[in-house]
């Protein structure tokens, strides 16, 4: 897919009308817009993109079905993004689904008996499962196998069906609250890391060049550094520089305007906003350093326990 670069070059006042479309549809048509699609434009995460190389060149090159696979970390990350990586480069579709939106067996067979041969199958927040969906989802990774009953009590007969070969491709924040035997399920889980700061502004750079969003180096290090090693911020953060570069100067940004309208924002250099600094300071100050109850924080805070 060509992609405008406009790092270095004149502030694109024309081309940004062209993105429009990314800019009518909010937060979410923002960040899915920005995201990479094949293992090249994936940055960061080098050991784990590395792995999955060779796993999807071998499952390409022999017609192999692909393992299923884990990714595990903070919202963000590019987990999700993962998923439409893995399967643009084997060649598969992609079905997008989350654990909480599967509520009962017969969802899960009719998302299962969607699959085409080799598709892969991306459930997010995956540790939200229910129980009995769960339990119905191990055949299904293990031999291709679902069992149904038909009809009720003595008369109910069982049927098993069989599955497309598929690849599922999961997605947790909290790792230790999936059970034992999904995760032996998996043939390979990851925990995703926080990206360094050289990661972080290659990201904003790529992101600002594919809104036309003209950026210098020093500008693209400051977002990046206030980001937190968060993908997900970093693009919201540029976004919202972006507003403060067109109305108070010629649009494009530099160290001082991501400066200026970060402070402004509140989002500190360390990429801590007015709730995170207020939570640190009452740990700090009025309890003294810790250890402190969430009950006790929370009632500092005025702030709900969650
Ligand atoms: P998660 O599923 O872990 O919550 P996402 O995959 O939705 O995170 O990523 C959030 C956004 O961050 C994506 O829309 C994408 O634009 C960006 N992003 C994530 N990972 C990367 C990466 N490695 N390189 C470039 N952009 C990324």
């Amino acid at each position: 897919m060509a992609r405008k670069k406009h790092i270095d070059g004149p502030a694109p006042v024309a081309e940004a009308r062209e993105v429009a479309p990314v800019e009518r549809g909010g937060e979410k048509a923002w960040q899915a817009a920005l995201r990479p699609r094949t293992f090249d434009e994936y940055i960061g995460q080098r050991d784990l993109i590395d792995n999955l190389r060779i796993s999807v060149r071998a499952a390409r090159e022999h017609g192999w079905p692909l393992d299923h696979f884990l990714f595990a970390g903070p919202p963000g990350l590019g987990k999700t993004t993962l998923a439409h990586v893995i399967a643009e480069e084997l060649g598969v579709n992609l079905h997008v689904t989350s654990g909480p939106a599967i509520d009962h067996k017969g969802m899960l067979a009719s998302l299962l008996t969607s699959l085409g041969e080799r598709d892969a199958l991306f459930i997010d927040e995956i540790h939200r499962l229910a129980p009995v969906v769960e339990e119905n989802l191990y055949p299904a990774m293990e031999d291709f196998k679902f069992d149904l009953f038909i009809g009720d009590g003595p008369h109910a007969k069982a049927v098993t069906m069989q599955l497309p070969r598929f690849t599922l491709l999961g997605a947790t924040t909290r790792m230790g609250l999936l059970s034992a035997p999904l995760l032996d399920r998996f043939g390979f889980h990851w925990q995703l890391r926080y990206y360094e700061q050289a990661d972080m502004t290659a990201i904003v750079k790529r992101s600002a060049a594919i809104t036309g969003i003209h950026i210098d180096e020093a500008g693209a290090h400051e977002i990046a550094r206030r980001s937190r090693g968060t993908p997900r911020i970093a693009n919201r953060l540029l976004r919202r520089v972006r507003d403060f570069a067109a109305v108070e100067r010629d649009g494009r940004i530099d160290v001082d305007i991501a400066a200026s309208a970060l402070d402004r924002l509140a989002v500190d250099h360390a990429g801590l906003d007015a709730l995170d600094r207020a939570y640190l300071s009452v740990i700090c100050e009025r309890f003294d350093g810790g250890p402190v109850g969430v009950e006790a924080v929370a009632a500092s805070l005025s702030e709900e326990r969650g």
